[in-house]
């Protein structure tokens, strides 16, 4: 099994070896949990989760929640997901659990980004001294990576996630601005836990960095661009607080995560977590054989994905539907026809079928209509038909006939 390789740039935090001298209370808590692998891990910012995360096969029950986030891995298009219910029903461990399924893709080596993109567009200026040297010397800018889930951190501020000053930069006398978790975030998964309790400024600029791709932070006479192509999962409890509905707009998948109803369900995910938490190395080497089929099957249907075609006729009955629920947003027919469309390529199939819409509907389309607005249009239309019944009244017929 592959750990999360770090990023370029940081190899001088490599010093931190694991220890296995237990010093503490705490670090044997940690031990005995399996979470001891923690100095393994890059320290810097980025927010990578759990070395050891619990396996998504040993995920019991909840199969929407399992295929919405398969589907977001296949196919970042979708926009996310966003996860919807009570507290302990496994919404964070389900997404850390992707660690083991996640794809690999092609992406910058530089700690700045730099791709050979950038200087086909803007010359050798384009990239850092370090890249253009490497591009002038014919070695590659980029490496074979795989996905992370990077998780936005509780405390984070606005800087942390724009990016501010880069200090070793600054006392080298070179002004750099310094990547944040955005740009960290480029080709990855996002992790927005209580999504709607984060600050409206610092959600509104991960949002807009998500709608276009990309974003510029400026300090001072300083400016950078960095690229920000990630798919956003949100995880949220209702009880907590509403998330304003422009916010909710722009996730694709939405599930409604419930606690399992089912007692002999209930029983097997309590047994399998208990043995996870024994000796999670133990349970991971359980799955391994099935968790490799799986991380498979996922990179496969993204192969295939681009040549996965939807037919006008499949197409036209998912508009229907989407005019039968009044749902206005556009986003709508991206994340069904989308999610559709990486479901036929879970399936190896390259023609979307009604069938594919019927299973993907309900989580792409659902929390998508709003009753504000149509009350408030409807509102309208009844102010509308004053303004014209009132004009009608006072203006003469003559009048307006000669104004028309
Ligand atoms: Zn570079």
């Amino acid at each position: 099994m592959t750990t999360p390789s770090e990023l370029p740039g940081e190899k001088q935090l490599e010093g931190d070896q694991p220890t296995t001298n237990i010093r503490s209370l705490r670090e044997l808590m940690d031990i005995v949990s399996g979470r001891n692998l923690k100095d393994q891990i890059p320290q810097e910012d980025a927010g990578y989760a759990e070395p050891l995360p619990y396996p998504f096969i040993a995920l019991v029950g909840q199969p929407d929640l399992k295929l919405a986030l398969c589907l977001t891995l296949i196919n970042p298009n979708i926009g996310g997901v966003l996860l919807l219910g009570p507290h302990g029903t496994g919404k964070t461990t389900a997404v850390r659990s992707l660690f083991n399924l996640l794809p690999e893709i092609e992406r910058s080596a530089c700690f700045y980004g730099c791709l050979p993109e950038d200087i086909d567009v803007g010359g050798m200026d384009a990239v850092c001294p370090d890249c253009a040297r490497k591009y002038a010397e014919g070695h590659p800018l980029t490496i074979r990576d795989r996905v992370k889930i990077i998780e936005l951190p509780l405390n984070a501020r606005l800087e942390d996630v724009v990016g501010g000053m880069d200090e070793r930069a600054a006392n080298n006398a070179r002004f750099r601005v310094k990547r944040g978790i955005l740009a960290h975030a480029d080709l990855n998964i996002l992790y927005l836990d209580e999504v709607n309790l984060i600050e409206n400024q610092i959600i509104d600029s991960i949002l807009d960095a998500s709608a276009i791709g990309s974003y510029t932070v400026r300090h001072g006479p300083i400016s950078a661009s960095y690229r920000s192509r990630f798919s956003l999962v949100g995880s949220m409890n209702p009880e907590e607080g509403n998330l304003r509905p422009q916010i909710l707009d722009r996730f694709g998948l939405r599930v409604i995560v419930q606690g399992l109803t089912d007692p002999d369900q209930r029983l097997e995910a309590y047994r399998r977590v208990h043995a996870f938490r024994q000796n999670p190395k133990t349970t991971i080497a359980h799955y391994a054989e099935d968790l490799l089929l799986a991380a498979n099957e996922i990179a496969q249907a993204k192969n295939i994905l681009p040549s996965v075609q939807l037919s006008d006729e499949v197409a036209r009955y998912g508009i229907n539907l989407i005019q039968k629920l009044q749902i206005d947003s556009l986003r709508a027919e991206i994340t069904l026809f989308e999610s559709a469309r990486a479901y036929a390529a879970g399936d190896n199939r390259t023609m979307v079928t009604l069938d594919d819409l019927h299973h993907v509907a309900p989580m792409a389309l659902r929390l998508r209509r709003s009753i504000y607005i149509n009350n408030f249009i409807s509102e309208q239309g009844k102010e509308d038909n004053k303004i014209i019944e009132h004009l009608n009244n006072l203006i003469p017929q003559e009048f307006r006939q000669k104004k028309v």
